[in-house]
């Protein structure tokens, strides 16, 4: 193995990226990440809390075996988000900012709380290509958000591919999360169906499907989203308990909301007409555009199914279908019957001018 040298990041030690000892490892949470553990508790709880920032923690003997898994997995992100390095991976560091945002809008008036949740989510695995746009065609991100309150957490998970030529077509995303409830759970990420779309993704080894979405060869949008009401109460108890203070203090709307942006995809659930609402068009200021794919009409995630399942009254114009059933939009043919494009099509065509682009470089990021 070449990794014979690599040396686990941590406390004091050097930067792989930039060959320093950073001065504010971690520099992206918005409050004080203690990293000398010399004056922490030794109590497990007790050190989670200082550690971790956690909010009222429960009694549990499983907050030793958590800490071994989160501390050493924060410390690894201290390199991903190191700003010298010239290896610097602009999803992942777009990630914190983007999240923070959303947050903060969702938390006018709990920014002690904003800060808690924001500094709860952590990237594993981020590969990602792209061919210089500020948008990704192609995307694998795994990222967790622990519970404030227990040793516990989610595991979330997009893959994403988007490519669009006269003659092919490379067009489908999906999301799936998985509730953790205890740090002894078996802890693989991978699986081989994780990198299937459609209906077979999350399904296994404790995954479940949020949506997905496909542009088949006709260009038709197919979709689903099959995250239900159950899922957002397990992962809001997961993450911020059962009738507790801090459960009350978190509406259902942003938990369904951080399924979306602790993986980088900006989302938003509108309660009156005016506020932001679902997925900006061509992804906003995240990486992936969710929004735009083929004519966008039968979107894999939609702020309009969320309202419904989240039972918020629907707003002016909602789409009234019923997205947990795989919707098939219209083909390119139906959509536009009178075109034609044949072998005789001339170069104004639209989709014959846009030309076959070049496999885009990959870049590779493998942590966790
Ligand atoms: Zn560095
Ligand atoms: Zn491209
Ligand atoms: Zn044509």
């Amino acid at each position: 193995m070449s990794d014979e040298h690599y040396e686990e990041p941590g406390p004091g030690k050097e930067c792989s990226g930039c060959f320093k000892v950073h001065t504010d490892p971690f520099s992206w949470k918005h409050l004080p990440r203690p990293t000398n553990y010399d004056e922490l508790p030794d109590e497990p709880k007790e050190r989670a809390r200082k550690l971790f920032n956690l909010v009222d923690p429960i009694n549990s003997p499983e907050w030793e075996e958590c800490i071994k898994v989160r501390d050493p997995g924060e410390w690894r992100s201290t390199e991903y988000m190191c700003e010298e390095s010239e290896a610097t991976d602009t999803y992942y560091r777009n990630l914190h900012p983007l999240a923070w945002k959303c947050i903060s809008r969702a938390l006018p008036d709990d920014h002690a709380l904003a800060c808690r949740i924001a500094d709860s989510i952590d990237v594993l695995t981020c590969w990602t290509s792209d061919e210089g746009d500020p948008v990704v065609d192609n995307a694998n991100v795994y990222t967790r958000i622990f519970s404030l309150y227990a040793p516990a957490w989610v595991d979330l998970h997009v893959i994403f591919d988007m490519r669009i030529g006269a003659t092919f077509v490379e067009c489908a995303y999906s999301f799936g999360y998985r509730a953790i409830d205890s740090p002894s759970t078996d802890k693989k990420l991978d699986s081989k169906t994780m990198h299937d779309h459609g209906p077979e993704a999350h399904q296994q080894h404790g995954w479940r499907p949020i949506c997905w979405y496909e542009l088949d060869p006709e260009r038709r949008d197919i979709s689903q989203c099959q995250i239900t009401r159950g899922d957002i109460l397990t992962v809001h108890e997961i993450l911020f308990g059962l009738n507790t203070d801090l459960s009350k203090r978190v509406s259902l709307k942003l938990t369904a909301e951080l399924l979306f942006v602790a993986l980088g995809v900006p989302f938003s659930i509108a309660e009156k007409e005016g506020e932001k609402d679902g997925v900006p068009m061509f992804g906003g200021d995240g990486m992936l555009n969710i929004s735009g794919a083929g004519p966008g009409k039968k979107p894999g995630v939609s702020a309009a199914h969320m309202r419904k399942i989240l039972r918020i009254p629907p707003l002016e114009g909602d789409d009234p279908a019923d997205l947990s059933q795989r919707q098939v939009g219209q083909s390119e043919k139906e959509r536009n019957p009178q075109y034609e494009c044949g072998s005789d099509c001339d170069s104004d065509c639209e989709y014959c001018a846009d030309e076959e682009h070049n496999r885009p470089v990959t870049k590779r990021r493998r942590l966790a």
